[in-house]
């Protein structure tokens, strides 16, 4: 049994935090919302009223934040998880963000001897509440084995990718996988009905070819349908996109793809589609062609 605190208890971090309780460790979560607080309390958990009660006696605490202002909030921040955490805690941001705030974490936690791994995950809210996420994780090798028995609680595939800052490299090279997917299924679906022919039976062609993919085993059919309450939000995506963009300009590469799919994520941002989840993409792609 570990015990553990927990920061950020939403779509992701409510269920990891569930399923870190329901095998048996001491999870101590907090979070803005009440009710997230509440939710992980119902699953076997404690709710900490701030970051300092989460924290203090924690062997390893786990961040799960949506941007890097949020992260640096939590762990910078007065009262935060340097100021509350012993010497000697590994700290694991899963959060999806900038690979160099990460590296500025690890920088700023070891003089007080705390120890830091970026560890995002892929898989989205299906992944999380099935205990099924991948997760890629930098910094040290040692480090990354004393987490791995707290990894494989939550995910299936877990792997240490790199130093500081790789794990979130690797997810932005993730992300843009994805995004560029959906917007591929988009144009599908699109080209299928403006031609007559039913969207859910040439997909389900598409599922079991050369185009085969996760997005569209999991998501086909509420597209077709146009359910697109999230999981992953429209908004997380674009920042995401972000990432990926500032990544190929740090390591000076040219990523045109990417370019696009980033454009046409911000345009459904703006189009007020931000909280839908990033299937949405398809009311970007429809408009395009007048429908
Ligand atoms: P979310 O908005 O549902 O959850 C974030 C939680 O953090 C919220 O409950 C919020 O109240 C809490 N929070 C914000 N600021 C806080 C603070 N200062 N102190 C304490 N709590 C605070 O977002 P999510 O979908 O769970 O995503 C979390 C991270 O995981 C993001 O970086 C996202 O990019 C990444 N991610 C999400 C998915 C997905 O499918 N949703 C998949 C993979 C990765």
């Amino acid at each position: 049994m570990t015990k553990l605190g927990f920061i950020g208890l939403g779509i992701m971090g409510g269920p990891m935090a569930a399923h870190l309780a329901a095998a048996g460790h001491d999870v101590r979560g907090h979070d803005v919302s009440p009710d997230a607080a509440a939710k992980l309390e119902a699953a076997g958990g404690q709710a900490a009223p701030d970051i300092a009660g989460a924290v203090t006696g924690a062997e390893v605490v786990v961040t799960m934040l949506p941007d890097h202002p949020q992260v640096e909030a939590v762990v910078f921040g007065q009262g935060g998880v340097l100021e509350s955490a012993a010497a000697g805690t590994l700290l694991i941001d899963m959060s999806t963000i900038r690979p160099e705030t990460s590296i500025e974490i690890a920088r700023r936690a070891e003089p007080r001897g705390i120890r830091v791994l970026d560890a995002p995950v892929s898989g989205g809210q299906a992944g999380a509440e099935r205990a099924a996420l991948s997760i890629m994780a930098g910094g040290a090798a040692a480090d990354f084995e004393a987490a791995r028995p707290i990894f494989e609680v939550m995910g299936k595939t877990v792997i240490h990718v790199g130093p500081h800052g790789a794990g979130q490299v690797v997810k932005a090279a993730n992300q843009l996988v994805v995004g560029g997917i959906y917007g591929l299924v988009s144009e599908a679906i699109v080209l299928l009905e403006a031609s007559g022919v039913d969207a859910a039976t040439g997909l389900d062609v598409l599922a079991g070819g050369l185009a085969a993919s996760r997005i569209l085993d999991l998501k086909r059919e509420s597209m077709v349908a146009r359910r697109f309450e999230p999981g992953f939000r429209i908004d997380l995506h674009h920042k995401d996109m972000g990432i990926a963009l500032a990544a190929a300009r740090q390591a000076e590469v040219s990523l045109p793809m990417t370019a696009l799919v980033a454009q046409l994520i911000a345009a459904c941002r703006a189009m007020g589609h931000g909280s839908l989840d990033h299937s949405a993409l398809l009311k970007v792609i429809e408009r395009l062609s007048g429908r």
